[in-house]
């Protein structure tokens, strides 16, 4: 790994925030201040490319990236609010219905944050 794969790889492993690339691009910025975005994207792509990374990608929102450690995510439908959660491991019935063509699952679950929830019983009650 160069030096900018092993601080992106870094950064984003020590993060359970879901960064995007430019919230990656001011952290590696703060140790290496001449950094271009460019690089950071590029990097970045190398790394998903090579399976290091996981890429999480909602409708409406900037591509997130992630630690590959198994784990799943609940997606807030109205923020976008990304949360860290583990379901019950579901590879053995998926490999039972598709067979051995299965490689992996990627699950989001969608739901309302308890913040949108807040705010929209707020509004209701006005
Ligand atoms: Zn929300
Ligand atoms: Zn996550």
């Amino acid at each position: 790994m160069t030096t900018y794969e092993q601080k992106i790889y870094t950064v984003i492993n020590a993060s359970t925030e879901h960064l995007t690339v430019e919230q990656i691009f001011k952290q590696v910025k703060e140790e290496y201040p001449k950094v271009v975005l460019a690089t950071i994207y590029n990097n970045v792509n190398k790394l998903w490319k090579a399976g290091l990374i996981r890429k999480i990608s909602v409708a409406g929102s900037p591509d997130r990236y992630d630690r590959t450690q198994k784990h799943d995510h609940l997606v807030c439908r109205r923020c976008g609010r990304l949360v860290d959660t583990s379901f019950e491991d579901l590879t053995a019935s998926l490999r039972n219905s598709v067979g051995d063509a299965f490689l992996y699952y990627d699950l989001k679950v969608f739901y309302l944050c308890p913040d949108c929830r807040k705010q929209l019983n707020d509004n209701n009650n006005i």
